[in-house]
């Protein structure tokens, strides 16, 4: 499939023809008469390589490259890419900035959302000790059970055992009550789980401060809502922990932990430029640093009402293109959290369209322009809007209807 072939079937389509103006070089379609001299060529890494771009209908995954930052993002870092600093200083001044916008008493950037968890679990487990944080993962002689909910067990959980801490499952307060002792150094709570455990947000705060446990929400992709953004360090969460590069559009290896000073101030004991810690590993240069902290400005000026609407015209746009093929069930919803974005879900009846979701994918995949979407629940298909760029709703619901109603 070419790419004129997309932009003839884009006819077929409500409101077309206003997007690939841009893909089209001014002077082409002035017949290439101005005699401007020609722009230095910039270099095209991704053609230079042979590297497969492509139009991101799925959405923030890290295997796909996260999310694509906004140009104020790129500029700042591109900016301080100029001079030294220290990057101890980095990280006050940003780390104050972001707190002040989260409502946290203090910030650190860290190399994404995973390292958040294992440094401030790191930092609980410490303290200010140097001879401990040189210690770990060994974990003798310090608190080091980690208090989780059955259904908020999950993969990521081995950042916080990477510390050499032990996850201790529970259901409920009382089984909590219990299972608490003079070992346990932290609960954690998983947000998009939140809904699936017996221990609301609230109560696992109340229960943190009853029991003098501090408390880590992991809240990585769950941003919009902005709210979020704030809402568990006003609930009373010691630590929170996000994502730079999924919605917030930071830095792809960047993500945010803010909470209490002296844990702050403790994971960073376990974090570079400091070496002989875990943490060595999980370098945030001042490019990241000061990335995160543009993105996040940037993020919390954002209309998301007015976004959210946009996304939600998008999918409708991709929806009404494929819905009334014979054999297709379509469905759209917004998550209740994470990724919290219009989701058109559709499957399709096998024996009319003969087609595997693998043959759907592959034939996306290997079209031009190339598109990615995701598998949804039993042999689906998730499309998002929130990664395209404007227009590119249209390119895809081309494809979509294409290869769902003639097979290519
Ligand atoms: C994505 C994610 C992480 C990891 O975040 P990174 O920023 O990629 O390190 C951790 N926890 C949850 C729930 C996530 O969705």
């Amino acid at each position: 499939m070419k790419r004129r072939d997309v932009i003839k079937n884009l006819s077929i389509l409500p409101m077309s023809g206003v997007v690939l103006g841009s893909a089209m070089p001014l002077g082409s379609v002035l017949g290439s008469s101005v005699s401007e001299p020609p722009a230095a060529p910039k270099r095209d890494l991704i053609k230079e390589l042979g590297l497969r771009k492509f139009i991101n209908a799925a959405g923030t995954y890290t295997f796909m490259s996260g999310s694509l930052m906004h140009d104020e993002v790129v500029e700042a870092i591109r900016a301080c890419s100029k001079e030294f600093v220290l990057i101890d200083d980095v990280q006050d001044k940003a780390g104050e900035k972001i707190a002040a916008i989260c409502h946290a008493e203090a910030a650190t950037v860290t190399a994404g959302c995973w390292s958040a968890l294992v440094l401030g679990t790191a930092g609980v487990i410490t303290g200010m000790d140097p001879k401990k944080v040189a210690q770990l993962p060994n974990v003798e002689g310090m608190k080091s059970e980690i208090l989780v909910q059955k259904t908020h067990n999950h993969g990521y959980v081995h950042a916080l055992t990477n510390t050499g801490a032990k996850i201790v499952e529970i259901e409920t307060a009382e089984e909590l009550d219990k299972a608490v002792n003079d070992k346990t150094a932290m609960m954690w709570f998983l947000n998009y789980c939140a809904n699936d455990g017996k221990i609301s947000d609230k109560e696992w705060v109340a229960l943190g401060k009853k029991h003098k446990i501090p408390t880590m929400i992991d809240m990585a992709a769950d941003v919009p809502p902005v709210s979020n953004l704030w809402k568990f360090n006003d609930m009373g969460f010691d630590l929170v922990c996000v994502s730079g590069g999924k919605d917030l559009r930071g830095p792809q290896s960047a993500g945010i932990l803010m909470g209490k000073k002296e844990l702050i101030a403790a994971a960073r004991l376990n974090a570079p430029p400091r070496g002989g810690n875990i943490g060595r590993g999980m370098k945030v240069n001042k490019e990241e640093i000061l990335g995160m902290y543009v993105a996040l400005e940037k993020f919390v000026s954002i209309d998301h009402e007015k976004e959210m609407q946009m996304w939600k015209e998008q999918i409708a746009v991709i929806e009404s293109a494929i819905k009334n093929i014979k054999g297709v069930t379509t469905n759209v919803s917004i998550p209740p959290i994470a990724n919290q974005t219009p989701t058109l879900n559709f499957f399709w009846d096998k024996n009319i369209i003969k087609l595997t979701r693998e043959e759907f994918q592959d034939r996306l995949r290997k079209g031009d322009p190339s598109i990615e979407v995701i598998g949804g629940k039993d042999e689906s298909i998730n499309i998002t809007a929130w990664m395209l760029k404007p227009g590119q709703e249209k390119i895809v619901a081309s494809r979509v209807q294409e290869v769902l109603s003639k097979g290519v």
